[in-house]
């Protein structure tokens, strides 16, 4: 496995670290509250290809270049991040699932902006870790066998109101006894008839990135909405969360490195009892284990994707970095906002917004206790 960066990966890096710094850091309060201003930063992302750039036959970027790009974006702000992961899925399902006419006409979208964001709807009500309890259901049209019907509701989809295309997955209804195969995977044009959005939720962090339930009342899709073959729908959904597990440890690793540097230029510029305090030990040994810990979550990273690029199993190895970078995260955002004290709980440094925006790695793309069963499975086989 070799650890140099090549000079594209390096590349990629340096031009989302200059794109996150010029064109987001400056706006975050704006980009929470503005749609039409997300939309325009959305549009120059589009420009700059970092929606699609590590996707083929994009031969910009690899993964790695890709994973880089999103930890840069998310050290600065990890909803905008997050919005970029999702549609990344969205559209890695469609390359690698879609049949050529759905490539063609997605990936172009795609590349125009014309379907950025995305969303990837899977959760719902009753169905959040247990993916299996889905009852969003689609039928034949009894009037026309070219047709799918599509009804349910999806919980907590990310750029749900903005989404152009969404990636729903649903079961068959009425579905066989005894068929596990009974899910598949669609792909919804926001305009459709019958979708609505009942819900918008207010939440802790992540506040650049729109979180909303989606209704689908008798939503009338044609044969060609259908990603991949019927049946389909679960493993989709499995290799999309394989890889958005990937995003998730490196989006965690962002904000965790954020808060990293923030603790370390504060604890060298803050006085108490005379000197600075990262020249108490308590305080600079949280810096070292702050730093073990980041390195760690990037080999973890690493490792998974190197694996992956060799085309061997890499499941549990994407679950090992997504769990450990986003428990990581959790403690390193603790960590640095004591280091600030009082001032770490104070909207004027960043450390708040870390500490908020990291909660939620744990939990989304399969929670820690997930992680740790298909781990688990996989080391028990
Ligand atoms: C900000 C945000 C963005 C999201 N974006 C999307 C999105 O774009 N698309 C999408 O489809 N979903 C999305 N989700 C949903 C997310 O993936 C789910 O919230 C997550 O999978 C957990 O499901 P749940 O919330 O229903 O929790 P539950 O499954 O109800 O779990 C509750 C608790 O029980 C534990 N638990 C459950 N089952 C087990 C078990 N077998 N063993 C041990 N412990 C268990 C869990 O670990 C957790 O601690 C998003 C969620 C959030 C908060």
């Amino acid at each position: 496995m070799d650890l140099e960066l090549s000079e594209s990966q390096l590349a990629w890096q340096k031009k989302a670290k200059e794109f996150a710094a010029d064109k987001i850091a400056p706006h975050i309060e704006k980009l929470e509250t503005d749609y039409n201003f997300r939309q325009e930063l959305f549009q120059q992302m589009v420009e700059e290809d970092f929606f699609t750039f590590a996707i083929p036959p994009n031969e910009e970027g690899d993964l790695i270049a890709y994973l880089l790009a999103l930890k840069e974006i998310s050290k600065v702000d990890a909803g905008i991040a997050v919005a970029m992961s999702v549609t990344s899925m969205v559209a890695e399902a469609i390359w690698h699932y879609g049949n050529s006419n759905q490539q063609e006409r997605y990936l172009a979208k795609f590349s125009s902006g014309e379907c950025i964001p995305a969303s990837f709807a899977l959760t719902e009500k009753n169905a959040g870790s247990d993916i299996k309890a889905i009852q969003t259901s689609y039928s034949i049209d009894p009037n026309n066998p070219d047709i799918y019907i599509l009804n349910g509701e999806k919980q907590f989809i990310t750029n749900g109101d903005s989404a152009k295309v969404i990636l729903v997955v649903a079961k068959l209804d009425p579905s066989p006894k005894n068929n596990p195969d009974v899910f598949s995977a669609f792909l919804v044009d926001y305009q459709t008839q019958g979708l609505t959005i009942p819900k918008k939720e207010r939440k802790l962090g992540l506040l650049t990135a729109n979180l909303v339930s989606l209704k689908f009342d008798h939503c009338k899709l044609s044969k060609n909405q259908l990603l991949g073959k019927e049946g389909m729908g679960f493993k989709i959904a499995l290799s999309s969360l394989d890889s958005g597990r990937l995003s998730v440890a490196a989006q965690s690793l962002g904000i965790a490195e954020a808060a990293f540097e923030a603790a370390v230029e504060y604890a060298k510029s803050r006085h108490q009892f005379g000197a600075p305090i990262s020249q108490q030990q308590a305080v600079a040994f949280k810096l070292a284990d702050m730093r073990v810990k980041l390195d760690a979550g990037e080999l973890l990273i690493f490792k998974a994707v190197w694996l992956r690029s060799k085309g061997l199993p890499s499941t549990a190895e994407a679950s090992t970095a997504k769990l450990f970078c986003s428990e990581a995260a959790n403690w390193i955002v603790n960590e640095a906002l004591q280091i600030h004290g009082g001032y770490g709980y104070i909207k004027d440094y960043l450390v708040e917004k870390y500490f908020r925006d990291a909660r939620v790695t744990t939990l989304y793309e399969g929670t820690s206790e997930i992680q740790r069963l298909i781990i688990a499975r996989h080391l028990l086989a």
